[in-house]
């Protein structure tokens, strides 16, 4: 096993990770059974990028969760607004609509990623109080055109590194050719490519 991306050797992912520098910090809240998924790409993203965050569970301590979401990290500032990538839901009103209203200049702003199935993430969502009044960010309508890598780990779904890469392009004010989002694609075609690589032959 390798022990920083926690897979075994020969599917180490370590080498495609990319570093990125964006001013918003990133928080992935990671379902424990993805914690395993072969196809899973937080775990790229996290390694992308160096301030980043990348914890499991599925119902958090709320003082533990309170801290991860506002305090101060080791290396990086309290939170002075905190987003939830997550699509608008008839129950949460009071949410953010878009990203019009990110506009505010905030100069810690802290993006909440959750790793699972949209099963799993809405389980997250209910068992997280903290997480479900989050403002949130919706990518609907919001992603560049053209910007959707095809071979996409599950249909229908964007990946959490896919997602991520928009959500900061969208916060960062990232042009199509900037060279973090460029980083971030080129991790994720090499983690796609890796699996091309190591599937078993039919
Ligand atoms: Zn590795």
């Amino acid at each position: 096993m390798c022990p920083v991306c926690l897979r075994p050797q020969s599917a180490c992912i370590c080498a495609l990770a990319q570093p990125v520098l964006a001013a918003t910090q990133v928080l992935i809240l990671q379902h424990p059974l993805e914690r395993q998924e072969a196809k899973g790409t937080a775990r790229l993203l996290h390694l992308c990028l160096p301030g980043s965050r990348l914890e499991v569970g599925e119902a958090f301590d709320p003082q533990q969760l309170q801290q991860w979401l506002y305090d101060a990290w080791p290396g990086a500032e309290a939170a002075q607004q905190t987003l939830l990538l997550y699509p608008q839901t008839p129950d949460q009103p009071a949410a953010l609509s878009a990203l019009t209203e990110c506009d505010a200049p905030v100069s810690v702003r802290r993006l909440v990623l959750l790793d699972g199935t949209w099963r799993k993430s809405r389980k997250m969502l209910y068992a997280n109080p903290l997480l479900a009044q989050l403002p949130r960010l919706a990518l609907t309508d919001t992603g560049p055109a053209g910007y959707r890598i095809r071979k996409a780990p599950r249909a229908g779904q964007l990946s959490t590194l896919e997602a991520g890469a928009l959500a900061l392009q969208a916060l960062e004010g990232w042009a199509q050719d900037a060279p973090p989002l460029q980083a971030l694609q080129q991790s994720f075609a090499g983690l796609i490519a890796q699996h091309e690589r190591l599937r078993p032959a039919h």
